[in-house]
């Protein structure tokens, strides 16, 4: 049995990812507001603290992987505090738990909106650890109404997957065999997309932004089943990678721009 600490255990992605574990026999301790084996807020630096001691608890010690869900996509400024520093200083907090683990690994839900306009300076300060900037500046946005203050999601989804491709490859995670990755979703029918998906408008709005041949809107499944994957003990070699599981989105919108 392998233990996992998945956040945002208690919808959509996360809860699917976790029931698919539980279901293969793994332990799952889950991180969540509400309806999780821990209930802690990690929009707050306080709140990803006292989540990973517990975590660290319940675990006795030794995590063999994390998986990071959890996220908001609202226009408001504690997008870019759960979504970037919220999985960030988490994954950092669990490492020394992780480095107990025969076969650690990580992997975090980044997005296509990653891909999409957003403030390079916000960007800038979520990787310099700057969450005072970051907030200040999604702040700005946020006060600009909810079309501008959409970019605080694509900024903050930006950042991480940068943030993955820069701390997979340090000491901390590549040389402590530790393959970090993300996987980048495109439209996944759970209650975050519920109320857009609900109109005629809504629906045409996302698709327009998020083109998917393939298949068209995605399951819970599709993203859960390949973050079992990324954080299995087959994944020897797969690292800092953002993988755009999005039904051809990143294909029909980057083309040959890779
Ligand atoms: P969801 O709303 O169903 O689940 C997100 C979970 O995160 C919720 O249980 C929520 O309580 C939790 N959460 C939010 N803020 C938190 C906080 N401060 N502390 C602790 N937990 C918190 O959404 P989902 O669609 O399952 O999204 C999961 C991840 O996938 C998110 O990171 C999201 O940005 C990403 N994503 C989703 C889509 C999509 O179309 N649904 C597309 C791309 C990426």
């Amino acid at each position: 049995t392998r233990t996992y600490i998945v956040t945002g255990s208690a919808s959509g992605i996360g809860a699917t990812t976790a029931e698919m574990l539980r279901a293969r026999g793994e332990k799952v301790i889950g991180i969540d507001l509400r309806n999780a084996d821990i209930e802690a807020d990690l929009s707050t630096p306080s709140g990803r603290q006292t989540a990973a001691a517990r975590a660290i608890e319940l675990a006795e010690g030794r995590i063999d992987a994390v998986i990071a869900c959890a996220g908001i996509s609202a226009p408001i400024p504690a997008t870019i505090s759960v979504n970037y520093f919220g999985v960030t200083e988490l994954l950092t907090a669990l490492l020394p738990a992780l480095s107990k683990s025969d076969a650690p690994r990580a992997a975090v839900v980044s997005s296509m909106a990653s891909l999409q306009p957003n403030s390079p300076e916000m960007v800038e300060a979520a990787l310099a650890g700057d969450e005072e900037k970051a907030v200040a500046i999604a702040a700005e946005l946020a006060a600009q109404g909810p079309e501008i203050g959409y970019l605080v999601y694509p900024s903050s989804k930006r950042a991480l997957s940068r943030w993955v491709r820069r701390a997979s490859i340090t000491p901390e995670w590549a040389g402590a065999g530790i393959p970090l990755n993300a996987v980048a979703p495109g439209t996944v029918v759970t209650p975050m997309t519920a109320q857009l998906l609900a109109t005629p408008e809504g629906t045409a709005m996302v698709d327009a932004a998020v083109p998917m041949p393939l298949n068209y809107h995605q399951p819970p499944e599709s993203i859960a089943s390949l973050l079992l994957w990324l954080t299995s003990v087959e994944n020897t070699h797969l690292a800092g990678q953002v993988i755009y599981d999005d039904g051809g989105a990143d294909a029909t919108l980057r083309g040959d721009d890779i």
